[in-house]
């Protein structure tokens, strides 16, 4: 599986997954329309299915143009985005599959009350997941209709998948967010490597992130590090978790 990293409106990525299928492609969030067919023309490929990952335009804005030139396919996202999403026709749950059983959904709300993300299992100890706003290199995404706790339970789902995962997050933020992880997390030397690799690699674009780099460098993955939660003051898990949400 090939994954293509399309740049759209200003800071998103709308990402084009091609499978087996040599003639066609899956198309995750597209924010707009003009990237996804420009894309399609010059690789000659066709749209086979779009996922989405929650409601918002800069997720969904291009849906009904796309539909107007591949019109009947399947529109995913999760099930508690029900009018919401333009021409949704499947309502995913956590374990659904999408793209013939190729990627499996995870419920991971916080962002807004209905988020999933895709993940694509490779077998061999990786896979892709395709997170949308959830997770970001050093950070989450803003809590619009949810509370810690429900994204404390999703970055929990997010944290345990194998180690060789790489995330494709649908902002690119990881600059400025790791900046400012830095400064939440100034002992972390990791963490502080990885900005000066970024500093000094800035414009490029940063996806995908690994999980393994998120979980050594990223605070909302390291509710129960030692150090983090000593320098804090709070007990690991939750607490930490809450106290990052307020001052991160
Ligand atoms: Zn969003
Ligand atoms: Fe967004």
């Amino acid at each position: 599986m090939e994954v293509i990293a399309l740049p759209a409106l200003g800071d998103n990525y709308i990402y084009m997954i091609c499978g087996d299928e040599p003639d066609r492609a899956t198309a995750v969030d597209p924010g707009d329309a003009r990237p996804v067919i420009d894309w399609l023309r010059k690789s000659g490929r066709r749209l086979e299915a779009i996922l989405a990952t929650h409601h918002h335009a800069d997720h969904t804005g291009g849906i009904p143009r796309l539909l107007e030139l591949f019109p009947g396919i399947e529109v995913s996202a999760g099930a508690g985005d029900r009018g919401r999403v333009p021409g949704q026709t499947r309502f995913l749950s956590e374990g659904n599959t999408v793209c013939g059983g190729a990627g499996r959904v995870l419920d991971v709300p916080g962002h807004t009350r209905s988020h999933v993300a895709y993940f694509f299992d490779d077998g061999r100890g990786g896979g892709d997941l395709f997170s949308g706003d959830t997770i970001f290199g050093g950070t989450i995404g803003n809590l619009f209709e949810g509370t810690p706790e429900d994204m404390f339970a999703s970055m929990r789902k997010i944290r345990a998948l194998p180690d060789g995962t790489r995330i494709w997050c649908a902002h690119e933020y990881t600059l400025e967010f790791v900046r400012e992880a830095a400064r939440v997390d100034p002992e972390n030397t990791l963490l502080q490597r990885r900005l000066r690799r970024l500093e000094s690699a800035a414009g490029t674009p940063t996806v995908p992130l690994t999980l393994a780099e998120e979980r050594a460098t990223n605070p909302f993955l390291r509710w129960d590090d030692p150090e983090l939660t000593a320098r804090f003051g709070t007990t690991p898990g939750i607490a930490t978790f809450r106290h990052l949400c307020a001052v991160a």
